[in-house]
């Protein structure tokens, strides 16, 4: 009899729990903190590095082979418009929504004194090296993002994870111009991209197979790292940026599971268990990396193969999101510069929260999808309300496990945005329903 093999979802999920009883285990057993870090990290590096690999190439194919095959280039600049609207709007929901939880809640106030200043001292070295930043921030010209989008060079636009957004741009300028040229050399390029899109999609499926043993070994070697050697004063830290941690995950699960199902039931009539069911291995991966770009692949793939949304679409939205949509690290800007501001008893004014939704969605759009830009791009924000950016110091302690929770909202968003746009300028193929991962 043939064995059932276990869908993707649940495999990951049996290595994120393994992982975490690694690191609570070797943590209680007092193994040494190198043997996670020289035998088991390796594994989830390679897993991520391999997701890396990949997703370069497959958005150039698949965008190519998408523009192409849209054969309308005033559909596309619509879908383009509508795409980055839906974008921008849902991140300001979000940062609406952070807002209004960390002045509900006000958790900068309930930071005891003594947290406050042990977190300054022990983490102040470590926002130092944060001054360059700063420095090279303030220097940016506002329309740097812009800027940045288009490449000097193709080869090392791919060559470099962090400017994906070059490579779309690239891949939707060759899509529309294998419009414009004759059919018969069009269709060899378009022949040469599908190919290569499919050998990529195949490429995937076996980097999945790296999948719970890559989940296992990202998780067990966090936990190693964030228990540290005293693990007493760690749960005492994250206690007293318990409130704090409380408002971010609570925004990022009221945006996940109340507003985006008002948007894909609304507009796409997708049900609420079908989207969650068919999007929960990127969910895991997204959670378990902590970087949406490392994601991408799984999103792509979970979108075509459980969602139905076509090709056309996904290789068009799912990147752009990936880069500029943000709505997770966007709440948790604001709701991390309200702390900040509260605990270093600095009042915020009505034209300062007005500040923060503004920064902040930039500051999303700029954040890479890599774990931790977001907090690097949390600068911005405290910078335009002048609170001082050394405050970061009282939230790095969290800042790794609230980078996992708001990546998972990052690519739900724009998985979200995906269906939106499928339904009102596309249609939804159908899916194979036996196939569940
Ligand atoms: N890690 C997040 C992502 O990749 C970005 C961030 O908020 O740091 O989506």
């Amino acid at each position: 009899m043939k064995r059932k093999k276990l869908p993707l979802y649940a495999q990951i999920l049996i290595g994120l729990f393994l992982g975490l009883l690694w690191g609570l285990i070797s943590a209680w057993l007092q193994l040494p903190k190198s043997f996670t870090g020289e035998f088991i990290k390796p594994l989830g590096v390679i897993f991520v590095t391999l997701l890396k690999m990949v997703a370069a190439p497959l958005v150039l194919a698949s965008l190519i082979v998408g523009v192409a095959s849209l054969h309308d280039i005033r559909k596309l600049s619509r879908i383009g418009g509508k795409t980055i609207a839906i974008y921008i709007s849902t991140t300001v929901v979000a940062i609406a929504l952070g807002l209004t939880i960390a002045n509900l809640v006000k958790p900068g106030e309930r930071l005891p004194a003594s947290t406050r200043q042990q977190l300054m001292t022990m983490y102040a070295d470590k926002t130092s090296g944060n001054n360059k930043a700063v420095e090279q921030l303030k220097e940016r010209p506002i329309l740097q993002p812009l800027i940045d989008v288009f490449p000097d060079n193709v080869t090392a636009a791919a060559a470099d994870n962090t400017r994906m957004l070059q490579v779309v741009f690239f891949a939707v300028i060759m899509g529309v111009s294998l419009i414009k040229i004759a059919p018969e050399k069009r269709s060899t390029l378009v022949h040469f991209f599908d190919a290569l899109n499919d050998a990529i999609i195949q490429i995937v499926d076996f980097i999945m197979i790296l999948a719970p043993a890559g989940v296992f070994a990202l998780i067990g070697s966090l936990i190693v790292e964030i228990a540290g050697e005293d693990i007493s004063q760690a749960v005492h830290l994250l206690s007293g940026l318990g409130w704090y941690a409380g408002c971010v995950l609570v925004g990022l699960f009221i945006h996940t599971y109340a507003f985006y199902p008002l948007l894909f039931r609304w507009v796409a009539k997708i049900k609420y268990l079908q989207f969650f069911r068919a999007i929960r291995a990127a969910q895991l991966v997204g959670f378990s990396t902590s970087s949406s770009n490392a994601t991408l692949p799984v999103t792509m793939k979970r979108c075509r193969e459980g969602l139905g949304i076509p090709e056309e679409i996904t290789s068009f939205v799912l990147p752009l999101g990936a880069t500029i949509n943000m709505d997770g690290t966007s709440l948790y800007q604001a709701v991390a510069a309200v702390f900040i501001a509260q605990a270093l008893g600095i009042e915020l004014s009505i034209s300062d929260q007005l500040m923060i939704l503004l920064t902040a969605t930039l500051a999303s759009i700029g954040s890479a999808g890599v774990p931790g830009s977001g907090m690097v791009m949390l600068i911005i924000v405290l910078e335009a309300i002048q609170v001082p950016s050394e405050g970061i110091a009282l939230i790095v302690a969290v800042d790794r496990i609230l980078d996992m929770a708001r990546t998972v909202v990052n690519v739900t968003g724009d998985i979200t945005v995906a269906t939106l746009i499928t339904a009102t300028e596309a249609q939804f193929e159908p899916v194979n329903p036996v196939e569940k991962e």
